[in-house]
């Protein structure tokens, strides 16, 4: 349990890109996140704590974007 292959899954697609996000870590990152971070597994959030944040970050468009709703489906 101490590998560091141990990284979360890929994130939502971006809406850009279509590159797999990679989620926002907030909060002082432990010695795992920050070595997930160093190898763009997640993305350090730092202090931007609060409301109206990205849930994920795009590596590639440098950029944090909300999962996109499902398209054509139903949600009442
Ligand atoms: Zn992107």
């Amino acid at each position: 349990m101490t590998t560091t292959t141990d990284a979360p899954p890929p994130g939502p697609p971006c809406p850009r890109c279509g590159n797999h996000g990679i989620p926002i870590v907030r909060g002082f990152p432990g010695p795992e996140t920050a070595a997930l971070a160093l190898i763009e597994k997640v993305k350090l959030g730092g202090c931007l704590v609060g409301p109206g944040q990205p849930a994920w970050w795009c590596a590639s468009c440098d950029e944090g974007f909300w999962e996109p709703l499902a398209s054509g489906g139903t949600q009442d």
